[in-house]
């Protein structure tokens, strides 16, 4: 370690440097007022735990260097074991140091004659240019002990691969992209950045740094409630995207407190009329495709509610979930298609998600095409709707129907759901079950939790619905 490293640097604190030397600060020395990582981060988080494990199969005979990451020294020693020995042809998760940055490269390939090839794994389906410093830094540490590096590969998961029957094939399922040159040309500037990052770190305070889009790209920083809890809920608003007229309307009800309801709201709501139904669809979208047919991250939907309201404010419940552990998609189209045959009201939903999933279902499902074709025809997006009609300071400059469905219909929430409250959530439970991941005791509960989540969902598009004709008659707010 070299005198000016009393903080060592790591892969992720040279990439939140690049991002932000704020972040880099406070990643270090106040991680508690780091926003805690939500359901998506850690999904995402495992996904990418998942993928890269994965990748192993890519290189038989190769050697995984499983000290954990607090046991630096000691993976280092097992590091240097390993380059020792001719017959390993790669070593996984290979531990390094050098000028104060220490790091854990993916996968090294032995490419014989005492060099190496870096290769890097990413669950994303094609190269960003943020990956390059990533690379360049992992490279940068590899030469400076004294490895020739030749070549730097990303491998990344290729979404066009289609799994057969039977195993997957791993060398169809990732991509290997060689990286060297953007590698090589990025490489002279590492030094400087290293030097200057220690130099943050070495600050007796964070530095300042002007919140902006800057935050969200590449990554979503942890740090920007923090680092934003002081500015106005009209600055938040300047960060959502809307044109000029609809963002002086968000502006105004924020001002004022009051929402704003368009004229024409009663029109469009014409064509929405009761009886209707209401549908939503919990997704999973695996990075390794679980089903033969289906491709990497493919939306694959498990679970159906439905809500029906009749003319006479009646309310009915329909409810589908897959049995664990098989292909869901002919079992869920076929209940869904059964569930809606009897009449042909509007189906409501919220966002073209659901079309999307028909569509793709129907592609997968020929025999079923045609019924699922018209299922899709009779959907009716409320989105637009309230997008144009409607504007409620509590949605914040959000329309997803977690923002909107509590701001229009008080006392509506999620709050009391505990083991799945949200989407992301949700997409993780039904991967473990399908994966046969639950234990047998555990599943009922999970089950019961998923049934109460989906169904809190197309009933947060009836008290909408509700709320938006109460408005159009003149009730309401
Ligand atoms: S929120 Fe923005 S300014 Fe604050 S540390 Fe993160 S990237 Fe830097």
């Amino acid at each position: 370690m070299s005198k000016t490293s009393q903080v060592l640097l790591s892969k992720s604190r040279y990439t939140a440097g690049l991002q932000c030397p704020r972040r880099l600060w406070l990643g270090r020395h106040r991680p508690d007022v780091a926003a805690e990582p939500d359901a998506a981060r850690q999904a995402i988080f495992e996904m990418g735990h998942e993928v890269g494990v994965a990748a192993h199969a890519l290189f038989p005979g190769g050697v995984l260097v499983d000290e954990p990451y607090y046991r630096h020294a000691a993976a280092e020693a097992r590091t240097r074991a390993l380059l020792a020995d001719p017959d390993v042809p790669a070593i996984f998760e290979a531990a390094f140091t050098h000028a104060g940055v220490r790091i854990r490269v993916d996968l090294l390939e032995r490419l014989g004659e005492g060099r190496f090839g870096l290769r890097e794994v990413k669950a994303s389906t094609a190269v960003k240019p943020a990956h390059v410093p990533d690379l360049a830094v992992q490279k940068f540490v590899l030469r400076g002990c004294g490895l020739e590096v030749p070549s730097a590969e990303l491998v990344h998961v290729d979404k066009t691969y289609v799994r057969e029957e039977g195993p997957i094939d791993w060398a169809r399922l990732f991509r290997r992209e060689d990286m060297s040159r953007d590698v090589d040309a990025t490489l002279a500037g590492v030094e400087r950045r290293v030097a200057e990052m220690h130099g943050v770190l070495a600050l007796g305070q964070a530095p300042d740094e002007e919140p902006g889009r800057r935050c969200h790209e590449p990554y979503g920083c942890e740090f920007w409630d923090h680092c934003t809890a002081d500015r106005s809920a009209e600055w938040h608003l300047s960060f959502k995207r809307a044109d000029g007229e609809r963002r002086a309307r968000w502006v105004d009800a924020l001002r004022t407190g009051r929402p704003w309801v368009s004229p024409d709201l009663g029109r469009a709501l014409g064509v929405f009329e009761p009886p209707v139904w209401y549908l939503d669809f919990e997704t999973i979208a695996p990075a390794i495709p679980l089903f033969p047919g289906t491709r990497p991250y493919q939306v694959i939907p498990v679970q159906w509610s439905l809500h029906r309201l009749a003319r006479d404010g009646s309310l009915e419940h329909r409810e589908y979930l897959a049995p664990a552990g098989t292909d869901p998609r002919f079992g869920l189209a076929q209940s869904l298609i059964d569930a809606l045959r009897d009449d042909d009201v509007p189906i409501l939903v919220w966002s073209r998600y659901e079309h999307r999933i028909l569509g793709a279902l129907a592609g997968d499902l020929p025999e079923r095409a045609i019924a699922l074709a018209d299922v899709r025809g009779r959907l009716l997006d409320m989105h637009p709707l309230v997008r144009e009609h409607v504007y409620h300071p509590g949605f914040a400059g959000s329309f997803s129907l977690k923002s909107v469905a509590p701001a229009l219909a008080p006392g509506f929430g999620y709050g009391d759901l505990e083991a799945v409250a949200d989407g992301t959530a949700a997409a993780a439970v039904l991967l473990r079950l399908q994966r046969g991941e639950v234990e047998e005791a555990e599943a009922p509960a999970l089950r019961r939790a998923l049934l109460a989540y989906c169904g809190r969902d197309t009933e947060a598009l009836v008290r909408v619905h509700g709320a938006l004709r109460d408005l159009a008659s003149g009730r309401g707010f």
